[in-house]
Order: C-alpha cells, then structure tokens, then sequence
C-alpha cells in the first residue's frame, strides 16, 4: 500500500519533495527522506524551434550529458529519449556516433527525461493517463512525425491541451535519442517497465517505439521482455553499403537482421515493424536500391512499412540528402509494392534537434578525427 501511495505521488502527481507526500506519515517520509531523493535531469538548455519542437539538454548526477526532444504534432506528441550518452556505434551518417565519451543511462536517468518533458509541459497532477483513441491511434508514424497532419506552429494552431482526456500533450514516446537502446537493454527495459505501468506513467506499449540500428542478439529478448513497437535502422539493403553506413552491420548482416525482424514477437499485421531508411545522395537512394527492398521485405515475409527520413545534416557531415524528386520517387515504388513508405517530415533542424543531429559536448572535431574516432569504435566491438 506505502509502495502504491509513493508511486502515485510520484508517477501519477509529478511531486518533486518526500515531504509532500501527504498521506504518509511524518515518521515514514522522514524515513524515505533519509535514503531516497525524487530528481530530475538538470536543464542545461532549452531551446524550441520555429515548428514548435523542443529539445532539452540534460545533465546528470556525475556531469554527463544527453538530449532529450518533444515533437508536437496535430494528434499526438511524441518524446523521442536517450538511452546512452553518446554511442558505442558509429553509423556515417549520426552525429550521436561522433562522440567520445559513452555511458549508459540508468532507468532512473531514462525516466526522468520523461518525467522531466512532463513537467516542462505543465502536465502534472492530472490522475491516470488512460488516452482515449485518436485518429489513427496505433498506425503509421509511432516516431510522431505525422508526416499527412498539419505542423504544429505556435501560436496559430494549436493543438494545445486536448490531445488526451486529461489534457495532456505528451502521448507517445519512441526510443530514437542518443544511443542505442539494444546496447543498454536492461536498463531500458526497466524503464519502460514503469513508463508502462498502469500505476506509473501508464503510456501504452502501443504508444512506444524503440529503434535499434540492429543489435540482432537482443531483439527476441526486447519483443519477450519490452513488448513495444519496434523500428530496425535498415538504410541500406546491400552489404557493401550498409557495411559502410551502418558499420554494425559486419557483426550482424542484413539477411540476419530480417530473420530477427520476422520472429519479432508480437509483430504483426496491426503492429508492424518499421524500417527506417536514411535517403542520402547517390548512396543508397537508387531505384534498385527501394525494388530491393521490396524483394527483401517480401522474402522474410515481414508485416512491415518503411520510413522515409531525409538525411539531416550536421558539421563535418559527409553526405547530403536525396533531392525530392528522388525521394518521392523511392517512396512510389515501394508504395506500389503495397507497402507503406512516408517521408518523415523533418523536425527542429533550426536548432539541431532532428533525427541524427543530437549531441551534447560541443567540441569542434576535423574530418580525419571523426574518421579515427570512427576507426577505433569499430576495432573495440567488430570481432
Ligand atoms: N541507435 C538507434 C536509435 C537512434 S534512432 C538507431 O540507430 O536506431 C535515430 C534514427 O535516426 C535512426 O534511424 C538513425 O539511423 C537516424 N539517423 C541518424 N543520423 C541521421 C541523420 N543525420 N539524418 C537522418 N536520420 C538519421
Ligand atoms: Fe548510434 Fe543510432 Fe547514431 Fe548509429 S544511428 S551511431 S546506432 S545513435
């Protein structure tokens, strides 16, 4: 009972003090007062960009930092968290995989982006978060890029507090921040145990993501254990070039990631795995590239729809994005294949807040030093 009425206070309330804990006893909050504190991320920064998307910089405990970004759309808000400060992985194309410095979050750092988005948007105390069905409730774009509904601009339209029963903004999260959530598998798992708890956060698994550049060993364990929706970074379909891009890829090839995607417990018709494809320049975003993909999507059998996302572009960054033209076409030839391929509308690129562009030490790094960087991530985990 002392267990449920703490979580209340915390999950269900948003109190940041053991002394406001009303209906516990002085003797017991004095107690939990001794051993325990109710924190947040420390906001370095906030900033919010002109389509209404905010991105926080956070800094924890021991001075480490990471980004955390709210992305409002006209039926949803989605949370896209961190799992890790910086990335083990080193994809090309993400600046996230330029960084040095790599540590996992814990469930608490993990949670309190969330807890902390919540307070920021004004979201506590309002009871349970039971959502009621929106439009298109547990389809297409779980990432909350919405890509057929209008922006979100400030003050002209806003969709402001009616996206759930209780008024609250913040009805989605997907797993798509900085690091990979496959590499810090415990420790998101217990955190999305208590951002789906009914008595916690009470979000619906429907209503999360989690994205893996393609960690195939724990994919099964993520379907059994998380049970969320699952998006896999494909962004290639030929070992040449996703060998390049997404150097993972040499541990765990294509043909082994499908395999995982098809035994993806709980993949289905209703709940299909989404594959994300970067389209960059002259690199992957050929008309074989989107016929291969088919045949590959095809072959494994996959309840499967592709997300589009034009490749966002940061300092130092070596590729450009595909021109509209071509990726409306890649997208045409997928959609004629009867499976769904929507071009994610970019967000809160202005301040660097768009997929791929998060990064929380502000160091000014040379091209041979990202390839280096690059080069010795790669030797620590390719066997
Ligand atoms: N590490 C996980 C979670 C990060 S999700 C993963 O890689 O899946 C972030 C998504 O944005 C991934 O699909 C990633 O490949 C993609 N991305 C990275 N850099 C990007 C960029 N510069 N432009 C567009 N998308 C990018
Ligand atoms: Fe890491 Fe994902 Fe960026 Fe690759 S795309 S470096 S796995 S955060």
């Amino acid at each position: 009972m002392r267990g449920q009425q703490v979580w209340n206070w915390i999950y269900q309330r948003g109190a940041t003090e053991i002394s406001a804990f009303a209906n516990i006893s002085k003797d017991t909050r004095e107690l939990l007062d001794a051993h325990f504190v109710v924190g947040r991320p420390e906001v370095v920064t906030a900033q919010v960009s002109t389509d209404g998307t905010r991105k926080w910089l956070l800094r924890f405990d021991d001075g480490e930092e990471a980004e955390c970004v709210f992305i409002p759309d006209a039926y949803r808000g989605t949370l896209c968290v961190s799992s890790q400060v910086g990335c083990t992985l080193n994809c090309r194309f993400c600046f996230t995989g330029t960084m040095k410095l790599v540590r996992n979050l814990t469930p608490a750092e993990i949670v309190g982006q969330v807890m902390l988005a919540r307070d920021a948007l004004g979201e506590w105390p309002n009871g349970t978060a039971s959502l009621p069905a929106l439009p298109d409730s547990d389809d297409d774009d779980e990432d909350g890029n919405d890509s057929d509904g209008p922006a979100w601009i400030p003050g002209q339209n806003q969709p402001g507090s009616n996206y759930t029963s209780e008024g609250r903004m913040l009805t989605n999260i997907v797993m798509m921040g900085m690091g990979e959530p496959l590499y810090n598998f415990d420790n998101v798992r217990d955190a999305l145990a208590i951002v789906m708890d009914g008595e916690g956060l009470g979000l619906s698994k429907r209503r999360i993501t989690l994205s893996t550049s393609g960690v195939v060993p724990m994919m099964a364990r993520a379907g059994t254990e998380i049970g969320v929706n699952l998006a896999v970074s494909l962004h290639a379909v030929t070992k040449e070039i996703r060998d390049e891009i997404v150097p993972i890829n040499k541990k765990y090839g294509i043909e082994e990631l499908l395999s995982a995607c098809a035994a993806y417990p709980g993949a289905n018709n209703a709940r299909r795995i989404t594959f994300e494809y970067v389209m960059l320049k002259d690199k992957n975003d050929r008309d074989e590239d989107a016929r291969e993909l088919v045949r590959l999507i095809r072959k494994y059998d996959l309840p499967a729809k592709v997300n589009l996302i034009p490749f966002n572009p940061w300092p130092g960054s070596a590729y450009e994005t595909s021109t509209p033209e071509r990726v409306s076409r890649f997208s045409d030839i997928i959609f004629n294949a009867g499976i769904s391929a929507p071009v994610r509308r970019p967000r809160g690129r202005d301040i660097m807040a768009a997929c791929g562009q998060l990064k929380s030490s502000s160091e000014k790094i040379t091209r041979a030093e990202l390839d280096r960087r690059a080069a010795e991530k790669e030797e620590a985990w390719v066997d």
